[in-house]
């Protein structure tokens, strides 16, 4: 059952506008496009050799997220392996988003996983290239992520690579290591 084993699974969760989009595309082609014409829910598929196993990731990239839509979350919640929780650090408002998100991953896998196994998350504080207009300090991003055991970065879909490349490597890593142990 090696493929099976192979096969990552990932969804973006984020207020509209935070930057999933721009952050998923520039992971899987390395460059930033600025505007997305999805009205759509879009499935991205990618092959990946990460400390030399192949494996086959498959990404979910909802078309859009607002605070109060509770539902959205569940089908991907039931369908990935791991989160990225994308929030923009120049408004307050998407990094509460996340910090509701973070919490309902919590609460709907505790009805679902046996034991208090923690789901691979990462919290992306995008867009640090507006750091002149920052309304999230790092430090708060930090600190959310420390208070729900996930990993942390800031990056700039529009001026990095590599930060974002990082991110899902560590991400991707901490999927299959969980995978291991279920
Ligand atoms: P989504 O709704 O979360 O998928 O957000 P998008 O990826 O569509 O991005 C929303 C807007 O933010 C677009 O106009 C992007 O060009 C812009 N954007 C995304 N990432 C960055 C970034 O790192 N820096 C800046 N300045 N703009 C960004
Ligand atoms: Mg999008």
């Amino acid at each position: 059952r090696s493929a099976a084993m192979n096969d990552v699974k990932l969804a973006l969760l984020g207020s509209e506008g935070a930057g999933k989009s721009a952050v998923l595309v520039r992971f899987l082609t390395k460059r930033f496009i600025g505007e997305y014409a999805s009205n759509a829910n879009s499935l991205y598929q990618k092959r990946l050799s990460i400390d030399g196993r192949q494996l086959n990731l498959e990404v979910f990239d909802p078309c859009s997220q607002n605070v109060e839509s509770r539902c959205i979350l569940e089908e991907p919640v039931d369908w990935a392996d791991g989160f990225v929780v994308v929030y923009t650090i120049s408004d307050r408002m998407s990094f509460l988003n996340a910090k509701n998100i973070l919490q309902q991953i919590r609460e709907s896998r505790r009805e679902t996983c046996k034991g208090d196994m923690d789901v691979p998350v990462c919290l992306v504080g995008n867009k640090q290239d507006l750091c002149h207009s920052r309304q999230v300090s790092e430090e708060e991003g930090r600190s959310l992520a420390l208070e729900h055991r996930c990993i942390f970065q800031e990056v700039s879909a529009a001026e990095n690579y590599l930060d974002i490349a990082n991110l899902f490597t560590r991400l991707i890593r901490h999927v299959m290591e969980h995978m291991k142990h279920r």
